[in-house]
C-alpha cells in the first residue's frame, strides 16, 4: 500500500497539482505539500452531506431593524454548557450588521418553508417583507411556523479560511411546530421520510 487513493466507479480524484509551501512550527520552517482541492469538487462532495436549514435572525446594531440569513452549517457543540455553532462567510452583509448586538436567534425551518430559505439566502434590503414573524423573549425576530427556536448570545468567533466559526450559548429554546424539517442536499431542497 502506498496510500494512494483507489480510482474506481465511486471515486473521482479531482485535485489541483500539489502546491509546495512552508509552515513554521515552534520556530522551525518545514516544507509541506498542500493539495489544493478544486472549489467545485469540494462543493460536490460536501453537498452529499444532507443538512437541515436554519435562518439566523437578529437586529441591526445601528437601527434595530430585523436582519437574517439562511445557514446550513449549523450544529450543536456542547450540552453543558449548551453551545451551538454556525459558519458565516466573510462576504455576508447581514452578519456584520447584527453581530454587534451579541445576540441572535436560530430558526429551524419546516418543510413548507423553502420560500423562506430562498428569501434569506438572497440579497435583499428587506428580507422580512411579506414574512410573518414576531419578537422572541430576547427581542430578536422569530419566524412564524419554524420547527424550533434557539435564543443565543455570541460566545466566541474563530476565523477559519474564508468563513468565521461563530460559537454561541443557548439561553432559551422551544419546539414551535410539530412538522417535519426542510432538508438541503446536493444544492437542492428535500423532505424527510422514515426508512
Ligand atoms: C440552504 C442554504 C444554506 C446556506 N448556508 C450558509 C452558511 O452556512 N453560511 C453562510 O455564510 N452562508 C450560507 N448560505 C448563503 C447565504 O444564505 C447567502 O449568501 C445570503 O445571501 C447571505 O445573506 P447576507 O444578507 O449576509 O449577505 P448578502 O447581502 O445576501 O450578500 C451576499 C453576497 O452578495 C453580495 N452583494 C450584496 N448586495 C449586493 C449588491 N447590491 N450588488 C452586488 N453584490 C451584492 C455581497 O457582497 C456578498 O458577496 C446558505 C444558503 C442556502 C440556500
Amino acid at each position: 500500500m502506498n496510500g494512494s487513493p483507489t480510482v474506481n466507479d465511486h471515486t473521482v480524484v479531482n485535485e489541483m497539482p500539489s502546491v509546495d509551501r512552508t509552515v513554521t512550527v515552534n520556530g522551525t520552517r518545514t516544507a509541506v505539500a498542500e493539495s489544493a482541492i478544486r472549489p467545485e469538487h469540494f462543493r460536490d462532495v460536501l453537498g452529499r452531506f444532507a443538512t437541515g436549514i436554519v435562518v439566523v435572525t437578529g437586529v441591526s446594531t445601528a437601527g434595530g431593524l430585523p436582519v437574517g440569513l439562511a445557514v446550513n452549517s449549523f450544529t450543536s457543540v456542547s450540552l453543558t454548557p449548551p453551545l451551538v455553532l454556525f459558519c458565516i462567510g466573510h462576504d455576508s452583509t447581514s452578519w456584520p450588521e447584527m453581530r454587534g448586538t451579541g445576540r441572535f436567534n436560530v430558526n429551524i425551518l419546516a418543510e413548507g418553508q423553502r420560500h423562506i430559505s430562498a428569501r434569506f439566502a438572497s440579497r435583499s434590503d428587506n428580507k422580512f417583507r411579506g414574512i410573518d414573524w414576531s419578537s422572541a423573549a430576547n427581542g430578536m425576530p422569530v419566524i412564524d411556523g419554524v420547527l424550533g427556536l434557539l435564543e443565543c448570545t455570541v460566545e466566541a468567533v474563530h476565523a477559519a479560511g474564508d468563513h468565521d466559526v461563530v460559537v454561541a450559548r443557548v439561553h432559551r429554546m422551544e419546539v414551535r411546530d410539530g412538522g417535519l424539517p426542510l432538508l438541503f442536499y446536493r444544492g437542492g431542497y428535500g423532505r424527510y421520510t422514515d426508512l
